[in-house]
């Protein structure tokens, strides 16, 4: 069993030690709050006084801390990780933080001779209790590995996403579709709200359809990602219909923000000559507006 640091003991941090602890490791845990503290100590763990004293002797760190600039200060600061740490031992970074940022740290880390990897999760709080979060593990292969065991007694899937850096990137990268889509998701519902359209109608109808099931796996395997842009469906019928339903929210005084600016990128396809194309040319369109190569 391993000797376990754990720093930053909230919400997730909390269940996620428990789980550790409940798996048989050895914890040493930290954190500014002492009930935070206490209710670990009760379960078993001992508590440090100082980053650098929870890290004394560990072989695995562990940070669950709100952003960025907390995990640096907690690294590097005073009575920091760096202070004390082995340079056997392995910091694994789970907290959702500035990708630059943790590449930043990752670089800082290897210059001091210490291991570090990031290893964020999906899912929430009450997964972070059952212990099946989602392990978005970013690494090396030999550090992926040596986590495995320590991660899977707090999520019940590890995806492997890449190398150093891949984890936080695909997780900030996820948060910005689901939480985006929240927003054109409570458009849509107040959309129906304002036609007299029952909800369960429409969620029943779009949860076969890209706008349920997302375009990553409806629209876009068999046409943009094979480079096949022959019109299933045009850009220049997409922009009508997204401008039908924009024109009915218009008159019924629904606030559609998103859909706007969607709209915009449509006519900006339909400006650079992609309007007989197929609607998952908005890969290539929003492609050349960011200054990416693009061969479609
Ligand atoms: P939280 O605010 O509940 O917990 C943060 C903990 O860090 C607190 O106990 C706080 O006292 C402690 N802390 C703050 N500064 C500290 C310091 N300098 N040294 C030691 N401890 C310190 O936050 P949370 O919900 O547990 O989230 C932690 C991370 O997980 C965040 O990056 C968050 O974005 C991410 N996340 C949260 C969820 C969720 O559903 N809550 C889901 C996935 C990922």
């Amino acid at each position: 069993m391993a000797s376990v640091a754990f720093i930053g003991l909230g919400q997730m941090g909390s269940p996620m030690a428990t789980n550790l602890i409940k798996h048989g490791h050895q914890l040493r845990v930290y954190d500014i709050n002492p009930q935070a503290v206490k209710t670990l100590v009760d379960l078993g763990a001992n508590a440090a006084a100082t980053p650098a004293e929870c890290v004394t002797g560990a072989s695995v760190v562990i940070t669950m801390l709100p952003n960025g600039d907390l995990v640096e200060s907690v690294l590097f600061g005073a009575h920091g990780v760096t202070k004390t740490l082995s340079k056997d031992a392995l910091v694994i970074d789970m907290s959702t933080i500035h990708p630059l940022q943790s590449d930043a740290m990752c670089r800082r880390m290897a210059e001091c001779g210490f291991s570090y990897m990031d290893a964020p999760v999906g899912r929430t709080s009450d997964h972070a209790i059952a212990g099946t979060l989602l392990i978005l593990a970013g690494g090396d292969q030999r550090q992926v590995e040596k986590a495995r065991p320590i991660l899977m007694c707090m999520g019940s899937e590890l995806v492997n996403a890449g190398g150093p850096g891949m984890g936080i990137r695909v997780k900030i990268i996820n948060n910005y579709m689901s939480i985006a889509l929240n927003a054109l998701s409570a458009e849509a519902a107040v959309m129906c709200e304002a036609l007299g359209l029952s909800l369960d109608v429409a969620i029943d109808v779009m949860s076969s359809t890209p706008a349920g099931k997302g375009h990553f796996t409806t629209s876009w395997p068999n046409k943009v990602l094979k480079g096949d842009l022959t019109p299933a469906f045009m850009i220049d019928l997409a922009h009508k219909d997204l401008g039908i339903a924009l024109d009915v929210a218009n008159q019924l005084h629904v606030a559609m923000p998103m859909g706007a600016a969607a709209r915009e990128v449509y006519s900006q396809a339909r400006a650079s000559g992609r309007g007989r194309q197929d609607w998952t040319a908005i890969l290539s369109q929003v492609r050349s507006i960011s200054g990416r190569p693009d061969s479609l």
